[in-house]
């Protein structure tokens, strides 16, 4: 039989999916396990955007919309883009997908020949550097360091770019880390990608979930000569708790918008016309019950951050943002526990799952090798007893 496509067997499976197989299996044996994987919030939908979704079937709103999405719904991104992040687009230039994750695929689809180099500051989110190889791009990983607070300088940025580069990509505020670019940080990024003429896809899915009365600001805000290079990617699953109805979105110069859309009319078409209902009210009616859920994201990470800090052997910087912190595991690294030398956040993962029963990402897919990722997206009660067993276990005992 013939080969399959190289770029298809190139693809990586993901590499939280090994603790994660055995976390499920444990639960299905009934272990008492507790996850602290969760890519997405513990709360449900709020109850008025499921009435919305509901009503959009009773009213036969079963039918194909525009491959870009409905007019309602673009109009909905482009009111809440300018309340939010004080930036001006029109709806032709918002192309509707079915999450976020498809918009970093398609913004790369729009950009990347195959060859040309994409820069991906690390830590990062583990499916971006693979979505960069299924459209034959070159991902140039730049490390942003613990000392750095986990965020790209410019000069960093500036040393990686070559004749090759065509974008980056930004993910602010963070998934893994949780930390968020400053306007001053990010000034200094842009000017760098419009004077080197680089494009940038912005991935602005947490921007809704930001703390300490933080300031989020949206990298298009800081001007024309950046915001025709960005795209921006953002959708209602992170803060309207909306992860199963995969709406995203991609805001984009108009020429960028239009090619897109094409794209989407010929491979997934038109987004589901009853989750794009429920995503119009989301957005355009009053922003009350996310507050409620950011506030509780924001006392959970306190918590987290001041018990993890307490314990001997580990430690983590305060994220601002996102639901997710980094816990520094350095001093283990080539200490025994439980009778096994660890090596890296792999062998700490499978041990801690094993010993203490509680399963955390690994950071060797966010290329963090001496980090594990905690998810706060679960309840305060998880919370402290994931920390107790995280106590228990660096103690030595099962
Ligand atoms: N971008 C980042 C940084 C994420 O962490 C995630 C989900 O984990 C996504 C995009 C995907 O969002 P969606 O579920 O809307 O596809």
């Amino acid at each position: 039989m013939k080969e399959l496509s190289k770029i298809a067997l190139a693809v990586e499976p993901s590499t939280t999916m090994a603790i994660d197989a055995m976390f499920k299996q444990m639960k299905a044996e009934g272990q008492n396990v507790i996850g602290f994987g969760a890519g997405e919030p513990d709360f449900p939908t709020p109850d008025y955007i499921k009435e919305a979704g509901i009503q959009a079937i009773r009213n036969n709103e079963t039918k194909y919309t525009p491959a870009a999405g409905t007019i309602e719904l673009r109009k909905a991104v482009c009111q809440r883009l300018k309340e939010d992040c004080g930036v001006d687009y029109e709806y032709t230039q918002i192309a509707v997908s079915n999450g976020a994750k498809p918009c970093v695929y398609v913004a790369l689809r729009a950009l990347v020949n195959p060859g040309d180099e994409v820069i991906l500051p690390a830590p990062y989110w583990v499916s971006y550097i693979e979505l960069i190889r299924m459209v034959g791009g070159v991902p140039v990983v730049v490390e942003a360091t613990e000392a750095e607070n986990f965020k790209i300088t410019p000069e960093k940025l500036a040393a990686a770019i070559t004749p090759k580069t065509k974008c980056m990509i930004l993910n602010n505020p963070s998934n893994p880390t949780g930390m968020m670019y400053s306007r001053q940080e990010l000034e200094a990024i842009s000017k760098v990608c419009v004077e080197q003429d680089i494009y940038v896809i912005s991935d602005e899915i947490y921007y809704g979930l930001v703390y300490d009365g933080g300031q989020f600001v949206s990298l298009a805000a800081l001007g024309e000569d950046i915001k025709e290079r960005t795209l921006l990617i953002n959708g209602v699953s992170k803060s309207y708790a909306m992860t199963g109805w995969r709406i995203g979105y991609v805001a984009a110069p108009a020429k960028i918008a239009k090619v897109i859309a094409n794209f989407l009319s010929h491979s997934t078409g038109s987004p589901c016309s009853i989750s794009q209902k429920a995503s119009a009210l989301a957005l355009s009616a009053s922003q009350d019950s996310i507050e409620e859920m950011r506030k509780a994201f924001e006392e959970r990470r306190n918590y987290m951050v001041e018990r993890m800090n307490q314990i001997e052997g580990v430690s983590c910087i305060k994220p601002e943002g996102a639901f997710y912190v980094m816990m520094n595991i350095e001093k283990l690294i080539g200490k025994e526990l439980h009778s096994t030398v660890i090596k890296d956040s792999d062998d700490f993962g499978n041990l801690f799952l094993k010993y203490g029963k509680v399963a955390v990402v690994p950071g060797t897919g966010f290329a963090a090798p001496n980090f594990v990722r905690w998810s706060y997206a679960t309840s305060m009660e998880n919370i402290k007893e994931g920390l107790d067993r995280l106590e228990r276990f660096l103690a030595g005992e099962t």
